[in-house]
């Protein structure tokens, strides 16, 4: 299973990705895809 981040565009048009388990709010996919590896690594591995 694979946790798909939600894009989430603000104001001045940045866009953020918005981890749908917890709803944290990443500015970059990287940083969200280690925080899904970190926090939610046994979502993965099923
Ligand atoms: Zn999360």
């Amino acid at each position: 299973m694979r946790l798909k981040a939600e894009k989430i565009v603000g104001r001045d048009g940045e866009v953020f990705f918005r981890c749908p388990r917890c709803g944290k709010l990443f500015r970059y996919s990287k940083d969200y895809t280690k925080h899904v590896n970190k926090a939610h690594r046994h979502l993965l591995s099923q």
